[in-house]
């Protein structure tokens, strides 16, 4: 390898979404440099820019809590907001911080080496940059690899195909166009109804019915701003104290302690209560207790059923395979309704999955469709595909792919043992989408830049995890994870929406609290499990 055009940094940092960005101001008394593949910051709001596109956490809590004024400055129109707001607000961050000057962007990383004798990560990009740095934080999101089912025959279509987490910045017509749209997770369930205005037909192919909730966007309302901005810093104090990293009722009773109307009106409010998730959140043991959980099934199948005028339609969108909240919760604005208009069908390719595309659409096992545009909305990769894609190597010349052979291992979802001085945010094991991921991603790269800044203190140069720690911390997430009814549904948090990939459960399911004391406590305790030199 020849050091020729190696540049020196101190700490490398992947990805300009919104953990990167915070990286790079909260380290910036370090040389550190940010390398992004997209031309923008924003990282899922940059990529995510189909029709309908919009954060289900409300945007008073979606958004940076590390600069006082900017969050008193910033005004945001909804409450929910869309796509375009997000990305704006990335932009003015990226601005106001002078973020830029530290980001390469339309730079993938494409591989990384340790080097053992000096403690440093050599890091190369797809453009021919080699970095030498002493640390790498891998802020590269947990819904950043779009899934693309491999069928064949995409080269044979005559019209456009597009990935929803690919979306064209120009937008795209559908006016007169016979419309595919496969997928009706979150994303379809946003996108859909908007196309269905426009397109002059829409046929959706689904594999397994969402459970969908009314989004309760709405203008934001001045006093309502006006309480948060007066309250910023004790509500995200109480905001890192809850589950999720968001302010929502919690619930003290359990289904079983209320009586039939109690739980028939406490489900219609948590319905009409215009904040994501409250469903889940109905009685204290929605997650943990199957009959419960099903009180909440049947609830929402009622409402389908309700909404959805043809009744073979409704009952083809009703789930009936999983718990509700298995699979992240869909928040959506006319989705079922959708269903009673004249140009949209219901294609059930569960029995009869697509077996390819052909020169005029797709095609399942019983049936052609003939379409103009073929839309995909079929989810990511999740949690480890942006690291997969990049070959790591760490101590001993191991890789990263080897070690996550049979599903990825992490200590605190922050290193990889045998991978020194690599940390990641929002890793395997972490909260990740199951918390409200901005501020719970300062909390991370805070907690990382304090471990840097002593290490820097105290003079170390290596610091990797150890694998019992890391065994000890695999038990823990099982534990939590065995506790709760997540492990029914097949998902992005396990690994089964994509074929063939291995691993357990990759998301942290005790709460955010717990989650941050055993990071914190791990450190209080002289590094507990961690090696340093
Ligand atoms: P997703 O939830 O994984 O949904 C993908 C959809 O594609 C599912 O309906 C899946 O069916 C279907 N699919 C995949 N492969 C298929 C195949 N071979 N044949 C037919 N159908 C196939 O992905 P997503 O909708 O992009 O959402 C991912 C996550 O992004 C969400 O859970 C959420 O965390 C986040 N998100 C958030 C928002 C928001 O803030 N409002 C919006 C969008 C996304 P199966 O269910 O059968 O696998």
């Amino acid at each position: 390898m020849s050091n020729k055009n190696v540049e020196h940094a101190d700490i490398v940092i992947i990805g300009a979404g919104f953990s990167g960005m915070y990286a790079i101001h909260r380290l910036r008394n370090y040389k550190v440099v940010c390398l992004e593949s997209g031309a923008g910051v924003g990282g899922t709001w940059y990529w995510n820019r189909y029709p309908g596109a919009r954060v289900d956490i409300q945007s008073v809590e979606y958004s940076y809590g590390f600069d006082e004024k900017l969050q008193q400055e910033w005004h945001w129109p909804e409450y929910f907001s869309a796509q375009p707001d997000l990305e704006r607000y990335a932009n003015h961050v990226a601005d106001r911080f002078d973020l830029r000057e530290h980001i390469r962007f339309s730079n993938p990383v494409k591989s990384m080496q340790f080097d053992e004798v000096e403690n440093r990560w050599h890091v190369y990009t797809d453009n021919g940059d080699h970095l030498l740095c002493r640390y790498v934080i891998a802020a590269t999101g947990s819904l950043t690899a779009p899934n693309m089912p491999p069928w064949p025959g995409r080269d044979r279509f005559k019209g456009d195909i597009y990935h929803t987490a690919r979306w064209p910045a120009q937008g795209v017509d559908f006016a007169g166009k016979r419309v595919g749209f496969i997928g009706t997770g979150s994303t379809g369930i946003q996108a859909m109804p908007i196309i269905a205005e426009q397109a002059q037909e829409l046929v959706v192919f689904q594999r397994t019915p969402a459970f969908c909730m009314p989004s309760g966007n709405r203008p934001l309302d001045q006093a309502y701003e006006q309480d948060w901005k007066a309250n910023y810093e004790d509500r995200r104090r109480q905001m890192l104290q809850t589950y999720g990293a968001s302010i929502i009722e919690y619930p003290t009773a359990t289904a079983a302690e209320c009586s039939p109307e109690q739980q028939a009106e406490i489900l219609e409010q948590a319905w009409n209560s215009k904040s994501s998730f409250q469903l889940l959140f109905a009685f204290r043991d929605v997650m943990t207790n199957a009959a419960a959980n099903e009180l909440v099934c049947e609830f929402v199948r009622d409402k389908i059923r309700s909404i959805v005028k043809n009744p073979e339609t409704a009952t083809s969108l009703c789930p009936t395979t999983y718990p509700i909240g298995g699979k992240r919760l869909c928040i959506g604005n006319g989705y079922y309704d959708m269903y009673n208009r004249d140009n949209v069908t219901l294609v059930d390719v569960k029995e009869s999955p697509i077996a390819e595309f052909t020169e005029s659409g797709l095609r399942t096992l019983s049936a052609d469709y003939d379409l103009d545009v073929i839309i995909t909305a079929t989810g990511f990769d999740a949690v480890t595909g942006a690291m997969s894609r990049i070959d790591i190597q760490g101590s001993n010349k191991s890789t990263l792919t080897d070690k996550w052979a049979e599903g990825p291992t992490t200590y605190l979802g922050a290193m990889v043992s045998g991978f020194p001085n690599m940390f990641m945010i929002h890793g395997p094991s972490t909260p990740a989408a199951q918390a409200q991921m901005i501020t719970t991603g300062e909390w991370q790269v805070n907690w990382t830049a304090d471990i840097i800044d002593r290490m820097e203190h105290e003079g170390l140069v290596h610091i990797d995890a150890t694998e019992q720690a890391e065994q000890q911390w695999a038990e823990e997430v099982d534990m939590v994870s065995e506790q709760s009814l997540h492990k029914f549904a097949d998902s992005w948090y396990n690994g089964k929406n994509i074929e063939g990939k291995k691993g357990g459960f990759m998301i942290y399911v005790g709460g955010f609290p717990r989650f941050a004391e055993l990071c914190d406590s791990a450190v209080a305790n002289g590094y507990e499990g961690f090696i340093r030199k």
